[in-house]
């Protein structure tokens, strides 16, 4: 008998710390709590968190690593579901599973090339302006013209991004055009340098709050913060569509890139 349990990772991983077991400690604690001969593999399967099967009185446990940060209750319950050959899992157990996507990870995270300078605006000279003015010259973080994908939300663009694993700061490439003025890119700048300025900061549900009461009191002492939001509700419909026909473009990009790559295996052939 098998169990199997897919989840995809979704999240952000912003909290790395140390692991609660050694492996062979796990594996003793899951033992108990199943109360029968356990063998315990574990995992950097990205599907596939949780897998077990029983084989002549023994069970073979396939887990992903981030058990290893699962606190005594979730392993009880896991061993309870064990127990009872339960094929689902334990509510405390999915829970963990799921709050610990961010353990899921597709290999290390590379910083990708940096692009500063754009058709219309150069982000180089952007950043040292806002890093000279707001920040005492002193913010140290890379930013780059990001590739567009897959941001549009509901009502609105994400034109800037703050990634805190990379420390790097993302630029939409529909704001690298001469109708966008300069006080608007500013604008999106000036708030991406201080997500990474001041973090996150913990609100009494310890969920952490990242556009707090600081950040919105640092974000107005930018002096044209009420043209640049203005610009943007006059503006959305036209960088909506300028968006969606980068997107169009790379995709097409992306198309002939396939084709000529197939055409010169043909060719090889
Ligand atoms: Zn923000």
């Amino acid at each position: 008998m098998a169990s199997v349990l897919s989840l995809r990772p979704r999240q952000l991983a912003l909290r790395f710390e140390e692991a609660l077991w050694e492996p062979s400690g796990l594996e003793e604690a899951l033992t108990r709590e199943a109360g029968r001969p356990l063998e315990l593999t574990l995992t950097e399967n990205r599907s596939v968190l949780l897998s077990f099967r029983r084989k002549a009185g023994r069970i073979e446990l396939r887990l992903h690593r981030m058990f290893l940060h699962a606190p005594l209750f979730v392993i009880t319950a896991l061993g309870r579901g064990l127990r009872r050959r339960s094929r689902k899992a334990d509510g405390e157990v999915r829970r963990f599973m799921n709050d610990n996507l961010f353990r899921v990870r597709k290999g290390e995270r590379k910083m990708p090339p940096l692009v500063t300078r754009g058709q219309a605006h150069d982000l180089t000279e952007v950043f040292s302006r806002l890093n000279a003015r707001f920040f005492s010259g002193r913010l140290r973080v890379p930013i780059t013209w990001g590739r567009g994908s897959g941001r549009a939300r509901r009502g609105g663009l994400t034109f800037g991004s703050y990634d805190p694993v990379l420390a790097l700061i993302r630029i939409h490439p529909v704001l690298d055009r001469r109708e966008v003025p300069v006080y608007f890119l500013e604008s999106v700048v000036h708030h991406e340098m201080l997500h990474h300025h001041l973090g996150g900061v913990s609100d009494r549900a310890g969920r952490t709050v990242y556009h707090s009461r600081a950040f919105r009191q640092a974000e107005v002492l930018y002096p044209w913060h009420r043209e640049a939001l203005h610009w943007e509700k006059e503006n959305l419909p036209q960088l909506l569509r300028a968006s969606q026909a980068l997107g169009r473009e790379r995709r097409a990009a992306r198309a002939v890139a396939r084709n000529s790559r197939t055409g010169a295996r043909r060719r090889s052939r």
